[in-house]
């Protein structure tokens, strides 16, 4: 498969910055495929899960596309773009996407949703919104109570289409479209096509490109993925096992859940004698970069990380990626693993999994389509659970990428991002 850089997609300068900033290197499958039409004026059909970079995939063009066109006369600040998804935290996390991807643009973002009062918002959206991101029932209410004014729209996208059929939304979704001009370039997300979803895309695409990019492109072939079972009180011994027993094991970047669990790592292993570093967002910023420049420079073995701290990190040659505590949130184990094998390169995934985090690992191994190898000859190593590896393993025979997932209830789907300027518009 061609490799695509950022530069070939002839990005504006503005969003090339802010690409850097992120850390990112290459752009990801369905960023190379959608950036060029979207960037066109062309309509998109898309059939992608979160974890494939689909944010930046219309995100980008989309800043590109209102620098470059002039603000239509007579519309004051009412949104010029509108984003439509299923949860707060979805919606939320797209809202910080766009602000950091235009970082230095000066367009406003605003993020709506309901179960919170709503007084911040509709504050922010007098004030004057470029970018609403919003799931349907707020904004619905929004409109009918005149706060919201969707008829200066240019860009329309539709994100987790399918979650927002499953969650009752598509009618909330039709009055809302109303609403928006007819004239204007439509973008639809779906991780599956049920019949509704592609009778709706039918309905509001016009002459689309359709795009689909499947969960396995995103794992990279050459990462040796592999699980340990071992109890949670167990894990610093076989962290320090693993180091003490492998000598190739030479850049590790290593992911806690909580930034007091990346604290105790790291003290223990100085302890054992091996230099680690730490960042998370409790530490100061040139704390953040004395720890990275070490770890960059090989002086430190290990730099331990909280997800949201390790975002943006640019190293290269980390030889392993360890999941000493395994995400909730299963595309975040992609994401974490490609921090390893870069440009090529082969590189090495372990991941601990205790009692607790089966559930995490089931939802891994379904999103992957894999099952992961065990590693049973450890000195630590638990049974492995009739439940969990085994019974996947079956199911990946069947060939279990890019089927249909369970829905996720609402409110259990985490995304661990920090807050930044447009969560605190909505939520304050
Ligand atoms: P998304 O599918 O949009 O939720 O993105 C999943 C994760 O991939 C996010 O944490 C993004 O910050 C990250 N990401 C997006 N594009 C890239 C890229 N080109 N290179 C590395 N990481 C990326």
């Amino acid at each position: 498969m061609t490799e695509y850089t950022f530069e070939q997609l002839n990005l504006i300068d503005p969003l090339m910055r802010a690409i850097r900033a992120e850390g990112y290197q290459r752009p990801t499958p369905i960023q190379a495929r959608a950036i060029p039409s979207l960037l066109q004026g062309r309509d998109q059909l898309s059939c992608a899960q979160t974890g494939t970079g689909k944010t930046a995939a219309f995100a980008l063009p989309i800043l590109q596309r209102l620098v470059a066109s002039k603000r239509p006369a007579g519309g004051g600040r009412s949104p010029r773009v509108l984003v439509l998804a299923p949860t707060r935290e979805l919606a939320a996390q797209i809202g910080q996407s766009f602000t950091r991807y235009g970082k230095h643009t000066r367009f406003q973002v605003a993020v709506v949703f309901g179960g919170v009062v709503q007084g911040a918002q509709t504050r922010a959206l007098r004030r004057g919104v470029d970018i609403l991101v919003a799931t349907p029932g707020r904004l619905l209410d929004l409109l009918q109570q005149g706060h919201a004014r969707l008829d200066r729209i240019e860009v329309l996208v539709l994100d987790e289409a399918d979650r927002m059929l499953d969650m009752g939304f598509v009618p909330d979704v039709r009055r809302i479209l109303k609403a928006v001009p007819k004239k204007r370039q439509t973008l639809l997300f779906s991780a599956t096509m049920p019949p509704d979803v592609a009778s709706l895309a039918s309905s509001i695409l016009v002459d689309p490109v359709r795009l689909e990019i499947r969960p396995t492109e995103r794992t990279a072939d050459n990462i040796d993925q592999r699980m340990h079972f071992v109890t949670r009180a167990n894990k610093q011994r076989l962290l320090a096992h693993l180091l003490a027993e492998d000598p190739s094991m030479q850049r590790a970047l290593v992911f806690s859940r909580t930034k007091h669990g990346a604290d105790r790592i790291v003290k223990q292993l100085n302890r054992v004698g091996v230099h680690g570093e730490v960042i998370h967002g409790n530490k100061s910023q040139r704390a953040r970069e004395r720890a990275l420049e070490s770890f960059r420079s090989g002086r430190a073995r290990l730099l331990v990380a909280t997800d949201i701290a390790a975002r943006g990190i640019d190293v290269d040659g980390i030889t392993h990626v360890v999941n000493f505590d395994l995400p909730n949130v299963p595309e975040t184990y992609v994401h974490r693993i490609g921090r390893t094998a870069r440009a090529g390169s082969s590189g090495v995934a372990v991941s601990f999994c205790d009692q607790n985090e089966r559930g995490h690992l089931k939802d891994i191994e379904r999103l992957i389509g894999s099952s992961i190898h065990q590693v049973a000859d450890h000195p630590y190593a638990v049974p492995q659970p009739p439940t969990a590896t085994m019974a996947l393993a079956a199911g990946a025979d069947r060939g279990t990428a890019g089927q249909p997932k369970a829905p996720t209830p609402r409110g259990r789907r985490r995304y661990g991002r920090g807050r930044n300027r447009t969560t605190s518009v909505a939520r304050a």
